[in-house]
């Protein structure tokens, strides 16, 4: 198999590279050791607008948006070169990942023409308000509800580990709309603005003392019927959209770099016992593992079938991935890993988190196992039953 870019895709690799040579931020004076801390919201608005003014946001969105038309495996050579670069993170991703493709997908001519072009120049943040206390895996379990009054709907619930929602413009809103049909049959999608009287956010304190995500409290907000999006009880089609293009934004940001732990190992030969040898050259042979695995997902891109369950047994790759080499550069650093501050103690300390974000690692197994190894479907016990006749926590 021959996995070297084909003569088109080098030359866009070799424009951005040329671009990034000239324009990318050092990600260290930009963002400190914590890329997605609510502090650094600025300079990620700053390298966003540098990206669109050289005609590198919105690779994959139609030119009549402000894109450039431009398929999958383009943006992943993209996000390739920026992670080369550690600037693989931005506060823009929920926006350019999952909000724009959606409202290009669902949206009303007058949402696209009114959202879309703030939110790729960097002007809008935006922010993802789908998952609730009791409801995560089981996303179609959501409770917030939004009720109608003539030309406006009125919303009351809660959401949880909403991600920038503090320093967010607009997010978009999972609502039940009708609790007496199944789960996924009652549930509407909305483009909220964030500044609404009733919306409250109160960040969350992570154990890597960084705030990045929230809780979004929501009491008696009252917002148009024009920020729906798609038909009233049809959003859950929409959030299919959102999730399927968060799994193709993803692609290639590659979040551990194998250089930086062998620059380490490098530094300090003098703390590398047989067993830490042991260690490092089994997570060089994992990364060149989902090296192939991606190789496998970009092939299948360039072939215009979708993905399926290679996308869920990469994220569970790189999640265990992560968490062993941010385990083997503390190691590595020895007792200088008790000092609080540091890109392997930060490391550390997030990496706990790849295994939930985006879908857990017992989820991603579950599709694996039901997709790629044929294993029976869970039991379903809630198939035809309306929402409110549900057992909830
Ligand atoms: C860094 C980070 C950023 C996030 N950003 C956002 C955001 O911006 N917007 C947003 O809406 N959400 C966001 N989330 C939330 C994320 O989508 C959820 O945490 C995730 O879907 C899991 O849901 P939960 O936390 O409710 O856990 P649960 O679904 O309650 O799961 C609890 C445990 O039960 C296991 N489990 C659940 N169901 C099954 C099953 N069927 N089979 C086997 N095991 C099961 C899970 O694997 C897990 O171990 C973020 C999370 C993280 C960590």
């Amino acid at each position: 198999m021959d996995f070297r870019d084909s003569e088109s895709h080098a030359a866009l690799r070799a424009e951005a590279r040329a671009f990034l040579d000239a324009h990318a931020p050092d990600p260290y004076e930009m963002y400190g050791d914590d890329p997605l801390n609510a502090s650094n919201i600025e300079a990620h608005r700053a390298w966003q607008k540098t990206q669109h003014a050289h005609g590198w946001a919105g690779l994959t969105w139609p030119e009549a948006f402000g894109g450039r038309g431009l398929g999958p495996i383009e943006q992943i050579i993209f996000n390739q070169e920026c992670a080369r670069r550690e600037l693989g993170l931005t506060m823009f991703m929920p926006g350019l990942c999952m909000v724009g493709p959606t409202i290009i997908a669902h949206g009303t001519e007058e949402q696209k023409q009114r959202y879309l072009g703030p939110l790729l120049a960097g002007d809008e943040v935006w922010c993802q308000l789908f998952s609730e206390p009791s409801a995560g895996s089981d996303l179609a379990g959501i409770g917030c509800r939004a009720e109608r009054d003539g030309d406006t709907w009125v919303i009351n619930g809660q959401k949880t580990w909403s991600s920038g929602a503090a320093d967010s413009d607009y997010g978009i809103l999972l609502c039940r709309t009708d609790p007496t049909v199944p789960k996924h049959e009652g549930i509407t999608y909305f483009l909220l603005p964030m500044d609404t009287p009733g919306i409250e956010v109160r960040p969350i304190r992570q154990m890597n003392d960084g705030d990045h995500f929230a809780d979004t409290f929501l009491n008696d907000v009252r917002i148009p019927d024009s920020c729906r999006l798609g038909e009233v009880n049809g959003g859950w089609a929409c959030a299919m959209t959102t999730l399927m293009n968060e799994r193709i934004g993803m692609g290639g940001m590659e979040s551990f770099r194998f250089d930086d732990l062998a620059a380490l190992v490098r530094e300090r030969r003098d703390r590398i016992d047989p067993v830490t040898r042991d260690r490092i050259v089994k997570v060089w042979g994992w990364g060149k593992t989902l090296e192939l695995l991606n190789a496998r997902i970009v092939t299948k891109l360039g072939m215009g079938v979708m993905p399926d369950a290679e996308s869920s047994v990469m994220k569970l790759a790189i999640a265990r991935l992560m968490s062993e080499a941010a385990d083997m550069g503390l190691r590595v650093l020895g007792p200088e890993a008790l000092g609080r501050q540091g890109t392997w103690q930060n490391q550390f300390l997030f990496a706990p988190a790849m295994h939930v974000a985006g879908g857990t690692d017992e989820i991603q197994k579950n599709v694996a196992a039901e997709r790629t190894l044929g294993m029976p479907k869970e039991p379903r016990t809630d198939r035809g039953v309306a929402f409110e006749d549900l057992p909830r926590g």
